[in-house]
């Protein structure tokens, strides 16, 4: 028996709520305090979990006590000899992989979503109940989780444990009846459950996964730090994310996303999906167990600033990608396109001129998870910019030891010194440990890359590669760049919209372009174009008859106010990227490119 004991019940699916019950057979005797987190590591928003707990009471040896609300999110028991319990309500209907969701299709929780911290015992192990459901609509379902088991039918309902809070909370379950399949990496298993309706090639999905799995252990390590892996996938018609636990992660895909049993190729959005498997997993070890001192131990009732962020989200960003192309999944012309396209991504937002990417990770709390209509011009993300930072980190570092070492060799010494140890990363710590690879003070280099805006040196340092950059207009709203243009460049307006009911709402307008000079604000309904009925296409056909110096003349709403805005378009600017190998590569410069790529 655990110390404490919590119980979860599917009773009421249809009102989305899961029934959960917290046995505490040694409470406080000063009185015990309970708390659900403000957020869940790995997406740094306060969020605050216990607004969701809809009824909530408690009582000992079957006597009821009073409840006293210490603040948003915690409880202070009165004094009680015996064992306490609690029991309450979670309201649980967000399809995102953050929270909880229960209805007759599917039941997932985060443990921040469900568990009480029982302050003052977070070091102490707990079991965990999940009861098998009355409900006849629920017959069949299964319970996937790394949690480790105790004692489970064959359905996985029964009993599981955890060794502390941090690990109760770190082990998400899904339940429900899913496609699985089963794949091995470095002799570890790995399972991969999707969830919702599809239409997916798993075996294809597992052939793949295993590959890139299996690159990323090797990476690191001769082994895998879990004994388990699993991929929860929920399958539905929009939506993309994922967040990263221990020996697990959630991720939501697009249907679409998934390849069906008749495609052989790639498409651009399986491209996409892989990409996000490769991300999630190499967060295992980076993030997981190579942490910032600041989340070491995570304080779960309020922020936890680091300027790291550029590391543990950024360098994974390199890392997913590369990852594919490593590990043979895409070709290294494919990775290309997509390093093209991140490279146009950052490049558009004028919000790299104004936040740097210590800043960025800093006020990821507010800023970048808070972004509202001009978030693009005024701050640059960690994820994208990040990882081009650590591509130029990892060339900088080649550049230095003649291609003797990497950004590899800076991770695989977080590794050995941090996350096999569990001690959190300093600060300033992997900056030293890339000089110390490097061989040189790299301080110029980081003063440059993650303390101010300048741009990077990317052209300069893929040619050491023979990768050639290139920079071009963007061809429409929908060009992502990572290729050549396949038209000449005309106009360019300077904001983004979508149609909405039968005008143009505009969502975005990005500093100092033609439409913000004109006076086009985000929020405004353009009704016509030159006189014409506003339709994306429409625009787009106004804009491209236009040369740089013509007028475009809109009639937008601003609220129930019509304005007549006359907008006199520019040139467009070049922020879209596109790389290629160069055709007289030098055989130094194609060892390099070999090399980076591990390219055999
Ligand atoms: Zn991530």
């Amino acid at each position: 028996m655990y110390s404490i004991e919590y119980e979860v019940s599917l009773a009421k699916p249809a009102a989305h709520l899961f029934h959960v019950r917290c046995l505490i057979h040694k409470p406080d005797p000063g009185g015990q305090v309970l708390s659900l987190p403000a957020w869940i590591p790995g997406s740094y928003l306060i969020r605050d979990f216990a607004k969701n707990i809809v009824s909530i009471s408690a009582s000992c040896d079957g006597e009821s006590l009073p409840l006293q609300r210490l603040d948003k999110e915690s409880w202070q028991c009165p004094p009680c000899k015996g064992t306490l319990q609690l029991q309450y309500e979670v309201y649980a209907w967000d399809p995102s992989v953050r929270t909880a969701q229960l209805d007759h299709e599917y039941g997932f929780f985060n443990g921040t979503s469900l568990f009480l911290r029982v302050h003052g015992q977070e070091a102490e192990p707990s079991g965990l109940t999940i009861q098998v459901p009355a409900d006849p609509l629920l017959q069949a379902w299964q319970v996937f989780t790394t949690m480790p088991v105790v004692k489970a039918d064959k359905q996985g309902f029964g009993q599981y444990m955890a060794n502390d809070y941090d690990e109760l909370i770190d082990h998400p379950v899904a339940m429900g009846e899913a496609s699985t399949a089963t794949f091995e990496a470095a002799g570890v298993p790995h399972t991969v459950a999707l969830f919702g309706q599809h239409r997916a090639d798993l075996p294809r999905i597992c052939n793949d996964l295993s590959k890139i799995c299996e690159q990323h252990i090797y990476f690191f390590d001769e082994q895998a730090p879990v004994e388990h892996y699993l991929f929860i996938v929920r399958v539905l018609g929009e939506g993309y994310g994922g967040l990263e636990h221990r020996a697990s992660t959630v991720l939501v895909s697009k249907r679409d996303c998934l390849p069906s049993v008749n495609e052989s190729e790639i498409s651009d959005d399986y491209r996409i999906f892989l990409g996000l498997c490769s991300h999630e997993y190499f967060h295992t070890w980076n993030v997981k167990r190579i942490k910032p001192a600041a989340f070491t131990p995570y304080d779960l009732q309020t922020e936890n600033y680091t300027e790291l962020l550029w590391a543990f989200e950024g360098i994974t960003s390199y890392y997913d990608d590369l990852g594919l192309v490593r590990s043979g999944v895409i070709t290294a012309e494919s990775y290309l396109e997509l390093l093209g396209q991140m490279i146009t991504r950052v490049a558009r937002g004028k919000g790299r001129l104004q936040q740097n990417l210590v800043e960025s990770s800093f006020y990821a709390w507010t800023k970048f998870y808070q972004q509202d209509e001009n978030a693009a011009n005024a701050i640059v993300s960690y994820y994208t910019k990040g990882a081009l930072a650590s591509l130029c980190l990892d060339l900088t570092i080649r550049r230095h030891t003649q291609n003797k070492k990497s950004l590899d060799d800076v991770m695989q010494l977080l590794w050995q010194r941090h996350g096999q140890t569990g001690v959190g990363v300093p600060e300033e710590s992997v900056e030293a440990i890339a000089s110390e690879v490097a061989g040189v003070d790299l301080g110029d280099f980081f003063a440059a890359t993650l303390r101010s805006t300048a741009e990077l040196p990317l052209s300069e340092l893929l040619n050491h590669a023979g990768v050639d950059l290139y920079w071009r207009a963007a061809e429409s709203q929908k060009d992502n760049g990572g290729k050549p243009a396949k038209q000449k460049p005309g106009v360019e307006l300077g904001a983004q919209y979508t149609e909405v009911n039968g005008a143009l709402k505009v969502q975005v307008v990005t500093t100092d372009t033609a439409a913000q000079r004109g006076g086009l604000s985000a929020g405004d309904i353009i009704v016509a174009c030159n006189g014409l009925k506003a339709k994306s296409s429409t625009l787009t056909a106004e804009l491209k008859s236009c040369q740089p110096g013509d007028t475009l003349k809109l009639h937008v709403f601003r609220g129930d106010r019509l304005l007549v805005l006359d907008i006199e378009l520019l040139e467009p600017e070049l922020t879209t990227c596109f790389l290629q190998q160069q055709k007289g590569a030098t055989t130094e410069q194609q060892e390099w490119f070999n090399n980076w790529l591990k390219l055999n």
